[in-house]
């Protein structure tokens, strides 16, 4: 075993993956206050919030953390300006505040991000509509000052942006958003949420739940590495599983009235030199839908589809049909891109937990999220959106403490997560992000690396970074290095978690993973004595995984 692997095995972490044994040992011999089923940002978010109170908290994911919707969503920490058009005021308001909360809480993974709005004649927007319509945006979500919107005449818009179509545009508007890494938001909150000692843990599985008397007083679970089955013992018990959550309501015989509608949104991710956007770009497609195209660093992504969904839950795929819809929609707002097939390097596709409402096509049905109980007690939470996470685990951690309090006499704290700044951190404000990547910037020129490294490194991992740059001395590359952090903070199990979830190098960077991959190959081997078949197998799964993202034959 290299030097530094074996360093990192002896100071085992919580999140250590080779914790994991006594994670399991933990988990099945304590009683929690709550158990949370579901480790994207919805559950990951509740663990968060009820260990902040001082609840002891579980939390399960059947496979890693974040790899249902949380890894596969637009990425933007939004009010979300069309559901300004549905009239969905109070949920514009609500999550259009958030943003600016959750980036106080991670500045170096939420990030400010201008997006502009093309108007086109005939488009969804009208001048005066926008500009009213965008007024009320800012007022809503109390946006100040600069970062307030401005409307653009037609010369000042593609001034902005010259790629736009320039026969149709006849001005523009440009407002605040922000942007995020959905997965990593996710793990990050994850680990603050054991700075609090929630216990969670990847690859365990929900199977069923254990009753008295009617109530719900634990789950059995399924250990997937392992392939042992235990229980878990808790007072209260969340379903956070998002498109899986009406799985666990039936497994409770509790799948009555409102149930969920699975909508399919799909991503394309390009070299940013095809299509070389400066900003981040909402734009009108001529079916009445609307588009984003979001440059980052060496690609540009473009989505999302908004289709009705009935396939294989975990297995959601990128079609030709949506590849085509995408480009031909994007060709026709930036014409001069010409983009083809051959172009999309990357792509994703994920699952939006809606609640079905009769008559409501998918983009017109609500996102607001929705609390169900059933007469055993279990606590289902399903829609809502990435950007309202923090508010959701709020509500449902509310209800858990009001139950604590009635049946069984225990106060908790109020919710602090507002307050509450996650790992990567902390960072006051956007100021001191960049003053951090100056001091990071020269360590990696001293490495002979691009500045690119300095941008990755620090919206990925935030203050995390020198921790991964001093593993370099005992680490042959920076990748390894990343590894030998994740193997060591985040419960990395797979070469393919860690090239999709930690890193992003599936959709962003895919070209960089099979140069690397039999040493990243070899070091998972090391670290976790597998034998050459298990090698063979994790390498398969990260070349399907690479095929799946990247062909659209289908
Ligand atoms: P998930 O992330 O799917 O997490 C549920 C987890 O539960 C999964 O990881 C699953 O493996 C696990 N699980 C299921 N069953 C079990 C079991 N039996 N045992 C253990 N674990 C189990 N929101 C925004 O704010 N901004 C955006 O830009 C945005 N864009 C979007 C674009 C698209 C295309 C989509 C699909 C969604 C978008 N959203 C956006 C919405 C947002 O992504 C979702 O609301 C959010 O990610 C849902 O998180 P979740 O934790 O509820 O579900």
């Amino acid at each position: 075993m290299p030097k530094g692997l074996k360093k990192l095995v002896q100071i085992v972490n919580v999140l250590s993956a080779a914790n994991r044994p006594n994670l399991i040992q933990q988990l099945q011999s304590e009683t929690f206050d709550l158990v949370v089923i579901g480790g994207g940002i919805t559950g990951a978010g509740i663990a968060l919030d009820a260990a902040a109170r001082g609840m002891k908290v579980a939390l399960v994911e059947m496979r890693d953390f974040a790899s249902g919707t949380s890894s596969k969503s637009t990425k933007l920490v939004h009010g979300g300006l069309r559901y300004l058009k549905q009239l969905e005021v109070m949920l514009v308001r609500e999550v259009g505040r958030e943003r600016a909360v959750v980036h106080t809480l991670a500045p170096h993974l939420v990030t400010a991000e201008k997006m502009l709005l093309p108007l086109i004649e005939g488009g969804t927007y009208g001048k005066w509509a926008t500009s009213l319509g965008l007024l009320m945006y800012d007022f809503l979500a109390d946006v100040q000052g600069i970062d307030r919107r401005r409307m653009l005449t037609r010369e000042e818009t593609l001034a902005e942006e010259s790629l736009l179509r320039k026969d149709i545009i006849v001005g523009g508007g440009l407002y605040a958003e922000y942007r995020t890494d959905d997965a990593r938001l996710t793990i990050e909150i994850i680990k603050t949420a054991a700075q609090y000692g929630a216990l969670s843990l990847n690859y365990v599985k929900a199977e069923d739940f254990l009753y008295k008397n009617g109530k719900i007083q634990g789950v059995r679970c399924n250990d997937l590495i392992n392939k042992e089955k235990f229980i878990i013992k808790g007072t209260f018990v969340i379903n956070a599983a998002g498109p899986w959550v009406d799985k666990l309501r039936k497994k409770d015989q509790s799948l009555q009235g409102k149930r969920l509608f699975h909508s399919k949104g799909v991503h394309l991710v390009i070299p940013h030199e095809k299509l070389p956007l400066k900003h981040a770009v909402y734009f009108d497609v001529s079916d009445g839908r609307m588009l984003f195209a979001i440059p980052r660093l060496r690609t540009t992504y473009i989505g999302t589809t908004d289709t009705p969904y009935n396939g294989d839950l975990n297995h959601v795929l990128t079609t030709k049909a949506d590849v085509d819809y995408i480009l031909n929609a994007t060709n026709q707002m930036f014409p001069t891109a010409n983009l083809t097939m051959e172009d999309v390097e990357s792509s994703w596709a994920g699952l939006r937990p809606l609640i079905f409402e009769e008559g409501k096509s998918a983009s017109e049905m609500s996102r607001k999220d929705e609390l169900f109980e059933s007469e055993s007690g279990l606590i289902s939470i399903a829609g809502g959106k990435l950007t309202g996470y923090r508010k959701m685990a709020e509500k449902v951690v509310n209800r858990v403490a009001k139950k604590f309090k009635t049946q069984h006499n225990r106060d908790f704290e109020v919710c602090k997560t507002d307050k509450i700044q996650l790992c990567g951190g902390p960072f006051n404000g956007a100021a001191e992000v960049r003053d951090y990547k100056e001091t990071i910037c020269q360590r990696i020129r001293d490495l002979g690396l691009s500045d690119y490294y300095t941008h990755y490194l620090v919206a990925n991992y935030g203050k995390q970074t020198d921790t991964i740059l001093n593993l370099l001395p005992q680490s042959p590359s920076l990748l390894q290095a990343e590894l030998h952090f994740c193997l060591h903070n985040e419960l990395v199990f797979k070469p393919l978690d860690f090239f999709n979830r930690r890193t992003g190098r599936l959709y962003f960077n895919i070209q960089s993973i099979e140069p690397a991959l039999d040493i990243i190959l070899k070091d998972f081997q090391l670290y976790f004595n597998w034998d050459d078949n298990r090698l063979a197998q994790e390498r398969v799964e990260v070349l399907e995984a690479i095929g799946e993202v990247s062909t659209f034959g289908r």
